[in-house]
């Protein structure tokens, strides 16, 4: 075991704060991580919050951790010291269950493990901690590769904001000239916005906001809808073959349904709460789908990052130091952020 500098809070009410943590020797599969980026995800603010009541004090948030190789295991076949990593939201699964063996480890039957706030197989009585940290040990089978061509720091949140919108856009099999709208431009919706017009697609934007419209167009929407105009949406009606729906809490459906054509299928990425009620004619009329989609397993997180590779393909970034995460946290709350915050690691050694 060593103890390593990590930044973290001990309640729910307390800000984050600098704080010592362990993490296991490296073990015959493990690789060490010296992480140089840490991507600021909603998720982690939810958690350090307890705003999902299952939250175990300390929580050590980041799951969108890049870094280099510091230690392999001497078991350890893909990686070797110095190689560009990184740890989405995932660190383990149970390795055999039908959904690990579909490379479908977040929903692994066991309980997948995510990289904070779970059950820690390795060291007895502690929950997982993140990437808020200097360091990480992780079985090399949720070690992703990072491209050698991409700005690592704007990589970071490919593997949390970037698996979440590209596993759903691939699982519907999104094409060329497929009309495909991504509703409301956050995290999600920037990294939905390039991966959609990416693969081809008829991108529109569809949003509250009209200030939006360019930065949407400058990420590659052709088109903007404003989500409030009756008329510009009733001009789109029945019109998408598929809908990513990023919108992070509970909210009308009807109007979204109702831009679907028939047997289009709109997924929800962002509103892990109750969402308001929808009338089912509006699905039952055009045999519509409305779906969920939770990350994605390591081999498509592989599979996007090398499409990033290829495509040149990062996340909108501000670069920040992790002292300033308690007001960063502020930040992204009132969605005052192009597109995601990412910590410089270097700083938590000071
Ligand atoms: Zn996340
Ligand atoms: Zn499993």
């Amino acid at each position: 075991m060593r103890t390593i500098k990590a930044f973290g809070t001990t309640a729910a009410s307390e800000p984050l704060k600098p704080m010592d943590i362990v993490r296991r020797e490296v073990g015959l599969k493990d690789i060490k991580i010296a992480i140089t980026h840490c991507g600021v995800c909603h998720s982690d603010i939810h958690t350090a919050r307890n705003e999902w009541n299952n939250s175990k004090y300390p929580v050590v948030p980041g799951h969108e951790i890049i870094g280099k190789v510091i230690g392999v295991g001497a078991d350890v076949t893909q990686f070797k010291e110095g190689d560009l990593v990184g740890v989405g939201c995932l660190v383990d699964s149970c390795h055999h269950c039908p959904p690990c063996n579909r490379h479908l480890e977040q929903f692994c039957e066991k309980g997948a493990t995510f990289t904070y706030n779970s059950h820690d197989k390795h060291i007895k009585g502690q929950q997982t901690y993140g990437g808020y940290a200097t360091e990480v040990v992780v079985d090399e089978q949720f070690v992703l590769r990072i491209p050698k061509n991409i700005d690592p720091a704007a990589a970071a949140p490919l593997l949390c904001a970037g698996i979440t919108t590209w596993s759903p856009l691939r699982h519907w099999k999104v094409k060329k000239g497929d009309k495909v709208g991504v509703v409301g431009l956050g995290g999600l919706g920037h990294m939905g916005v390039k991966f959609a017009n990416a693969l081809g697609a008829k991108v529109v934007m569809i949003t509250t906001s009209p200030e939006k419209a360019k930065d949407a167009k400058s990420l590659g929407a052709h088109e903007v809808l404003i989500s409030k105009n009756k008329e510009e949406m009733a001009a789109h009606n029945n019109s998408f073959d598929f809908i990513l729906n990023t919108i992070p809490v509970g909210h009308e459906m009807d109007p979204y349904i109702g831009l679907l054509k028939i047997d289009a299928t709109m997924v929800l990425v962002g509103a892990v709460e109750n969402l308001k009620p929808f009338h089912g004619g509006g699905i039952i009329g055009g045999r519509k789908r409305i779906a969920g989609s939770l990350i994605g397993g390591i081999k498509e997180t592989q599979e996007m990052l090398d499409f990033c590779g290829e495509h040149n393909i990062v996340s909108d970034i501000e670069l920040i130091n992790m002292q300033d995460i308690n007001n960063a946290y502020d930040r992204v709350i009132k969605s005052d952020v192009k597109y995601r915050f990412v910590i410089d690691m270097e700083s938590l050694k000071d």
